[in-house]
């Protein structure tokens, strides 16, 4: 069921429609990018275009390397987090990937740590999901473990290992 405002986005992905639309004031998530048809898992659902990079991370970037960071996100400055998330980002690709099977009028989540290292705006999850991680600040303060359960970028990847392995010393 649907409450707030909707708009309508057609985006075209190399021939094919990807629909998605932005969805205003949900209970759920505030405003939220709401997929309009199914997907299937690996599937390409949005290709970012027209993003400028910038070399700090604020609330509405999307970081893509160790001092990149995409702004100007489109709808996609929508995407929310979920600690049990239904797509990916791939950062050399710029796109963002069905983690799972996604069934049209679900939210399109991220798991916002994946590509993020310290956060500009930390926050308290309030997914639900029953695995919820509460403070969500970043890579940078989540135990390997807990990020290895998830698609995390390259990017994250070699800052996690170079902060815990090559900074410790251990
Ligand atoms: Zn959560």
């Amino acid at each position: 069921m649907c409450t707030g405002m909707w708009q309508d986005y057609s985006i075209n992905d190399e021939g094919r429609i990807s629909t998605l639309r932005v969805e205003y004031n949900n209970k759920i998530h505030g405003n939220s990018v709401v997929s309009e048809r199914c997907f299937i898992p690996g599937e390409v659902i949005y290709k970012f275009h027209n993003c400028r990079l910038i070399n700090i991370p604020t609330y509405q970037t999307i970081q893509i390397g160790e001092n990149e960071h995409l702004i100007d996100l489109d709808i996609m400055a929508y995407l929310n987090h979920s600690c049990m998330p239904n797509t990916f980002i791939d950062t050399k690709d710029l796109s963002i990937i069905a983690a799972r099977s996604i069934m049209p009028g679900e939210d399109l989540t991220i798991f916002y740590p994946s590509t993020e290292w310290e956060m500009a705006k930390p926050f308290i999850c309030q997914c639900k999901a029953p695995d919820c991680l509460g403070l969500i600040a970043g890579a940078k303060y989540l135990l390997p473990e807990i990020l290895n359960r998830y698609h995390i970028s390259l990017h994250i990847s070699q800052m996690a290992y170079y902060d815990r392995v090559v900074l410790s010393g251990r």
